[in-house]
């Protein structure tokens, strides 16, 4: 691919940025893809020991675009999601919330699961697979976006290497660390929680039968994923998995993960809890500090934000991804209809119409995850009675279930094309 100017920039290659460049160049537009990490070491084991919980919605763009033919091996169907209030010594309230899959399309007799979950390393491979087919796209990498120069008619990236990329639009898929946001001037809402997840592998005795369950412990969420079956190991409590995601406050968790492992596993089982017979944590533990950041806007001159570059959010309801993913498929609706009536992708009506379309859902997503996560994460009596009784008041009601599980799904609002599983 000669030089000359892209259609689309796009910087950074983690889960959105590789995903926005593989829907993009699908779409016909010259794309660039820059990381200053090596595209290999993205997925490697020791790289990312996080799981997704990809949304039906998310699925369906996955297969439109040839993606999840290499995802769906490893994936693993989440049938029912279970909520329940628990207090130091990991024990569930009696109080609960069921959401069961097939509320979502009662007429169906082959009802979709909600989600699947899907390690990262797998995910990010199958974009990278993908995207070394697609003539359209041009990986940069290792390699670093050192300036930024954008006017009305042109932008160009001045990389590391010395390289110089001219492009219509640039997209910052930097992550929520990025510096594009800042340096162009657009604020963001953002603070810590003054939480860390810690991220861990699970062997338990007892089939998880695609129950994720997700326990408010004071500390914060702790959430147990369904795996796919690991092999049985010598030793080990048996070849059934789950991801944890266990949130605590930000020192306990430091002093948590500098335990020894026997008393680690003591600690974790205990909050774990004995449904699935004995549990045992399996190999590395990862920690993640988290915070929120939403910018104010998600456009400026030949430059959008995407992901957590423009929103990063608590893990709480595992939808972080699910909104990134939502924002490419409109994004790049967009980007192909400019294309198609020949006018200018990087123009500022086009890229307006992009927030237009994106705001109203990230903005819901962003408060109620920042919402559940202040009321359920603490020790406080009269709240952990009004939070039980509105679990159990909503398991009660069938229609609120629903409304729940469509909006876990993604089956809410003006769902673009690729969402719908329809190419733009
Ligand atoms: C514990 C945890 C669990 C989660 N679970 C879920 C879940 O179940 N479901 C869900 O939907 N979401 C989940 N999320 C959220 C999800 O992981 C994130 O939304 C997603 O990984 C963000 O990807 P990204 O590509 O936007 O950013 P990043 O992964 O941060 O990638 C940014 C990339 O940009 C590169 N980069 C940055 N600046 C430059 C530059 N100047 N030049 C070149 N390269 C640059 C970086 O090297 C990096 O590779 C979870 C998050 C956490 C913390």
């Amino acid at each position: 691919m000669s030089s000359d100017r892209f259609d689309l920039a796009v910087v950074g290659a983690g889960l959105n940025g590789s995903l926005l460049a593989l829907a993009a160049g699908s779409a016909g537009l010259r794309t660039v893809l820059i990381d200053r990490v090596p595209l290999r070491s993205l997925t490697e084991a020791g790289f990312d020991g996080r799981t997704t919980a990809i949304a039906y919605t998310s699925q369906r763009l996955f297969a439109a675009l040839g993606v999840w033919d290499d995802i769906a091996g490893v994936a693993e169907p989440i049938r029912d999601i279970r909520i329940s209030d628990a207090g130091h010594d990991g024990r569930a309230s009696p109080l609960f919330l069921h959401f069961d899959h097939r509320e979502a399309t009662p007429d169906s007799r082959d009802p979709a699961p909600m989600g699947w979950i899907v390690e990262n390393r797998f995910l990010r491979a199958a974009l990278l697979k993908r995207l070394a087919d697609c003539s359209q796209v041009e990986l940069v990498a290792p390699d670093e976006v050192v300036e930024t120069a954008r006017d009305l008619d042109r932008a160009e990236l001045t990389l590391k290497s010395g390289r110089r990329l001219p492009a219509r639009l640039v997209a910052s898929a930097e992550g929520r660390f990025g510096s594009m946001r800042e340096d162009a001037g657009i604020g963001a809402r953002k603070w810590s929680y003054g939480q860390t997840a810690i991220v861990l592998v699970a062997h338990h005795e007892r089939p998880h039968r695609g129950v994720a369950q997700e326990k408010f412990l004071p500390g914060g969420p702790f959430a147990i994923l369904p795996m796919t079956d690991g092999p049985v190991r010598e030793g080990m409590a048996g070849e059934h998995r789950s991801s944890i995601v266990w949130t605590e406050r930000a020192d306990l968790a430091r002093r948590l993960l500098e335990l020894d492992p026997p008393r680690f596993a003591a600690e974790f089982a205990r909050r774990f809890g004995d449904h699935l017979g004995p549990v045992e944590p399996v190999g590395p533990r990862w920690s993640h500090p988290l915070g929120l950041v939403h910018a104010d806007r998600y456009v400026d001159t030949r430059l959008v934000l995407v992901g957590d570059a423009a929103h990063g959010i608590h893990p709480i309801a595992g939808q972080g991804y699910n909104l990134g993913v939502r924002d490419i498929a409109a994004l790049v609706e967009v980007l192909a209809d400019a294309k198609h009536l020949g006018l200018d992708i990087g123009a500022a009506d086009t890229l307006e119409r992009y927030a237009q379309w994106r705001r109203a859902d990230n903005f819901a997503m962003v408060a109620a995850t920042d919402l559940l996560n202040r009321l359920f994460s603490n020790d406080i009596k009269p709240l952990r009675l009004v939070r039980g009784l509105g679990l159990a008041t909503v398991n009660r009601v069938p229609a609120l279930r629903r409304f729940f599980v469509r909006h876990a799904m993604g089956m809410v609002g003006d769902l673009p094309k690729l969402i719908r599983g329809e190419r733009p």
